[in-house]
């Protein structure tokens, strides 16, 4: 039987693997061995066990007789599910803003300075989990203690889909999308700091797409069938002339282009499955990413 304090203990370990993922040292499908954990905390399997239930009712990890524990891999759809909720909580709770007190804004502000700090020392861990962290502390200092929790679990989730994919660049014109964020705020401009948080929402979301699509059903078909290198240069000839065939890279691309930042190249990254290939092959020491 759980008694109180080891209760607290099993929502502190769970806390622990919710920041580990924030900060991307946790790759989605990652295996969670209870014992190993158990043996990393030095608590019991069933406090392991505990922990790893609370994050199962918050979607954060999943549990099969196959595999045992593991971290979530969010699905394109179960992605933009995500980013979907997380728009719909992020703006009704500024839309419905009260002025934010001198004590909110402080806050927002050092937390901002710390971002700055995270990026400027290429500490990528930090870097993740403050950017990602932003959001749940805005959402406190707007005063919301009970979305802040639904909204941090949520923030995991798109921080598993869109894992590895932040570049430095990227996390800079984050940061600065929060800095204008809480300057209109500061101003007392909801409506503009409603507009930028959308922007700001779309343009992270947006970078995810053009990753996703190997999940594409059809995309080993699609592949199988490019055409061989002696016809590529007709098919170009051909597809110049009608500007209606449009590949699902060309849909992404133009997609990005709506943004107000180019779209970052993507080529050399890995994609959503390789990923999950390499954490699956990382997991046989799942002890590994916690001791980061
Ligand atoms: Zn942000």
């Amino acid at each position: 039987m759980t008694t109180d304090s080891s209760n607290k203990t099993s929502l502190q370990i769970a806390t622990r693997i919710t920041e580990s993922i924030l900060a991307k040292q946790l790759a989605p499908g990652t295996r969670l061995g209870e014992q190993q954990l158990a043996d990393l905390f030095g608590v019991s399997r069933t406090l392991i066990r505990e922990a790893l239930m609370r994050l199962a009712a918050r979607g954060i990890v999943q549990v099969s007789a196959r595999r045992g524990w593991y971290v979530i891999e969010p699905t394109a759809a179960e992605a933009r599910e995500a980013f979907e909720a997380r728009r719909v909580i992020e703006l009704g709770l500024l839309r419905h803003a009260r002025p934010l007190t001198k004590a909110a804004l402080d806050k927002l502000h050092d937390h901002i300075a710390q971002e700055q700090s995270a990026i400027s020392g290429d500490d990528v861990g930090a870097r993740s989990y403050l950017l990602g962290d932003f959001h749940v502390c805005l959402c406190e200092c707007l005063g919301n203690n009970l979305l802040s929790d639904t909204l941090r679990d949520l923030t995991a989730r798109t921080t598993l889909t869109a894992m590895l994919r932040q570049s430095s660049s990227q996390a800079v014109d984050s940061c600065e999308d929060h800095v204008h964020i809480v300057d209109a705020l500061e101003r007392g401009d909801i409506d503009e700091a409603e507009r930028l948080m959308l922007d700001h929402l779309q343009i992270v979301e947006s970078t995810l797409y053009d990753e996703v699509q190997p999940n594409d059903p059809l995309n080993a078909l699609r592949t199988a069938l490019t055409p061989v290198s002696a016809a590529k240069g007709r098919r170009a000839a051909t597809q110049s002339s009608n500007p209606s065939v449009t590949t699902p890279a060309r849909k992404s691309a133009m997609k990005s282009a709506v943004g107000k930042r180019a779209a970052p190249k993507t080529s050399s990254k890995p994609t959503l499955s390789s990923l999950s290939t390499q954490s699956r092959a990382s997991s046989n020491s799942p002890g590994k990413e916690m001791e980061k």
